[in-house]
């Protein structure tokens, strides 16, 4: 491993190691928050992969000589992470490929954890195979996951349209669990 892997991998690990305290540390009324909006996450991104899918997008990416998933690294964020972190699982890795979590046959991440950016993204060729009314579910779900995901990002520091990689330089010590909702109610 190079430097830059081994400079990359000791600051993932720091990162996810911290992440885990603070799950461990959410009460159950914050944990339930979380689960129920996770699960929607998960069913939106089953129905985006599997759209994309059904016109064959797997066969398009493994024939393309294009590196989407090289400039990865900064896209898995605070929602993925939790998906792994409740339900107390190990986070797939690997610090040797481009992006951490790219490995032989595609995506460690299964698409219903998959950040944001990339379950969303389809390139011109994958877009083309598409038919209009495909599209238009596809804008649709786009749609409903962003709100979701926005839910996370008004609520947790850590969330945010960026990856957690950069959220934690911008939060220094500050927890990527501290609610920053300016007001906090009893059904909150
Ligand atoms: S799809 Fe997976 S491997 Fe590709 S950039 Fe996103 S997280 Fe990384």
């Amino acid at each position: 491993m190079n430097q830059a892997a081994a400079s990359l991998e000791q600051r993932w690990s720091k990162l996810v190691t911290a992440l885990r305290c603070e799950v461990a540390a959410l009460d159950e009324h914050e944990k339930g928050w979380i689960s129920a909006r996770l699960a929607a996450i998960a069913l939106l991104q089953e129905e985006l992969h599997a759209c994309v899918q059904a016109y064959g997008s797997e066969v398009v990416c493994a024939g393309c000589p294009e590196h989407c998933c090289g400039q990865g690294k900064n896209h898995p964020g605070l929602v993925n992470l939790l998906f792994y972190l409740l339900a107390g699982e190990e986070l797939p890795a690997d610090f040797s490929a481009p992006c951490p979590q790219l490995g032989p046959a595609g995506c460690l991440f299964p698409p219903a954890r998959r950040p944001f950016n990339c379950i969303t993204f389809n390139c011109e060729q994958v877009e083309e195979t598409l038919p209009a009314a495909q599209r238009q579910r596809l804008a649709t779900l786009e749609t409903a996951l962003r709100a979701l995901y926005e839910s996370f990002a008004s609520r947790y520091a850590g969330a945010g349209p960026q990856g957690l990689l950069i959220r934690a330089e911008t939060l220094g010590a500050a927890p990527f669990l501290r609610r920053c909702d300016k007001i906090l109610t009893k059904e909150s």
